[in-house]
C-alpha cells in the first residue's frame, strides 16, 4: 500500500512537471491482454489515488475546452484486440474502482476461437526455429513477426493459415458479453475486421477492414458513432480516409506519445496513446503514464535516426 501511495505521488509530480514543460496533455494508455492481474491491479490502484480517469465519450467531450495545468493527470484506459483476459481479469478490477475504459475489438474474432496471428506465428517459431520465409530464417519470434508485417497481406495470411493450431482453448468474448461490459463503463470501439497490416493491403481491403468493422460495431451495439483504433500501429492515409467516410468519432494511434489537449479539436481527432504492458512494474508504470518515458524514447529514436542519416 505504501508503494502505491508513493507511486501515486510520483505520478502526480512527474505528470505535472511534464505538462508544465510541454503543455497540458491527456494520457491514453493502451493495454492488450492482461496476463498479470496483480500488476494490473497495482496500476489501477495508483491511478485511483492520483488521476482523473475519463471514459472515451468524456475525453471527446473535452474538445474546444480550455485546459489549465492540473495536478491530477487525466487518463483514458484502452485495450486493443478484445482478448478474453480483458473481460475476465481487467474488467473486475476496473469495476471495483468505478473506472471507465475503452475496448477496441476485431469484429471477425468476436465469439470465435481465432487467436491473433502474431501469437500463432510466435508459437510456430518456438516449435521450429528453423522455419523459413522465402529462404530466410529468424533469430527470434519477434524477428519473424517483424518480417511478416512487411509481406503482402495474402502471403502473411498464407503463412499464418499453415501454422494455425486447431486447439486454442480460449474463446473470444461474444457481443452479449461486450454489452454487459458496457454496463460497467467499458466503451467499445472498432479495431478492424481481421487485424491485417493495413499498409500491406490494397485500398479496397483497407476500406473493407475499416468501414466493415465500424459498421458491425454500430449494428451490434446500437451506436450512432464509433471510434476506430489502427491495428499494428500502422499509420495509413487510406485508413484515415475510410474512417472519416465511416464517420468515426476519432482514430486511436499507437505512437507512444501523450496527447496534447489541442489535438482533440479536429473534427475526427487522432488520439495519441502510450503503450503499456500489464506486467510493467509499478515504477515503470509511473514512468510511462507520467509521459516521461515517451519523451526520452522519442528523443533517443530521433537521435539514432539523425545519426543513421548522417552516416548513410
Ligand atoms: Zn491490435
Amino acid at each position: 500500500m505504501t508503494q502505491v501511495f508513493l507511486a501515486a505521488q510520483a505520478l502526480r509530480i512527474l505528470g505535472t512537471l511534464h505538462d508544465w514543460l510541454f503543455g497540458t496533455s491527456f494520457r491514453v494508455l493502451c493495454y492488450h491482454a492482461v496476463s498479470n492481474a496483480q500488476r494490473f491491479s497495482q496500476h489501477m490502484a495508483v491511478l485511483n489515488r492520483s488521476a482523473e480517469v475519463l471514459g472515451l465519450g468524456q475525453l471527446l467531450a473535452e474538445k474546444h475546452k480550455h485546459h489549465s495545468l492540473s495536478t491530477r493527470p487525466r487518463v483514458l484506459i484502452t485495450f486493443d484486440d478484445g482478448d478474453p483476459s480483458v473481460l475476465d481479469r481487467a474488467a473486475p478490477v476496473l469495476a471495483s474502482h468505478g473506472m471507465p475504459s475503452a475496448l477496441f475489438v476485431v469484429t471477425d474474432w468476436i465469439g470465435s476461437r481465432t487467436e491473433p496471428w502474431w501469437v500463432t506465428s510466435s508459437r510456430a517459431w518456438q516449435q521450429n526455429s528453423n522455419l523459413e520465409i522465402h529462404g530466410q530464417r529468424f533469430s527470434s519470434s519477434q524477428a519473424l513477426i517483424a518480417r511478416l508485417k512487411t509481406l503482402p497481406d495474402t502471403d502473411r495470411k498464407t503463412f499464418v493459415s499453415e501454422h494455425v493450431s486447431a486447439s486454442r482453448p480460449a474463446r473470444n468474448p461474444e457481443w452479449s458479453e461486450l454489452s454487459a461490459a458496457m454496463k460497467q463503463g467499458m466503451e467499445i470501439g472498432a479495431h478492424s475486421v481481421s487485424h491485417p497490416c493495413l499498409d500491406m493491403c490494397s485500398a479496397e481491403q483497407v476500406q473493407r477492414e475499416v468501414s466493415g468493422s465500424i459498421a458491425t460495431v454500430k449494428k451490434q451495439l446500437g451506436f450512432a458513432q464509433v471510434a476506430f483504433a489502427l491495428p499494428n500501429g500502422n499509420f495509413n492515409p487510406d485508413a484515415l480516409q475510410a474512417a472519416a467516410e465511416a464517420q468515426a468519432s476519432s482514430v486511436f494511434l499507437f505512437d507512444h506519445r501523450t496527447m496534447p489537449a489541442s489535438q482533440l479539436n479536429a473534427s475526427m481527432p487522432l488520439i495519441s496513446r502510450l503503450r503499456m504492458d500489464d506486467y510493467a512494474s509499478i515504477w515503470r508504470f509511473v514512468f510511462i503514464a507520467s509521459g516521461w518515458h515517451s519523451r526520452i524514447y522519442h528523443l533517443i529514436r530521433r537521435d539514432t535516426q539523425a545519426r543513421a542519416l548522417r552516416n548513410s
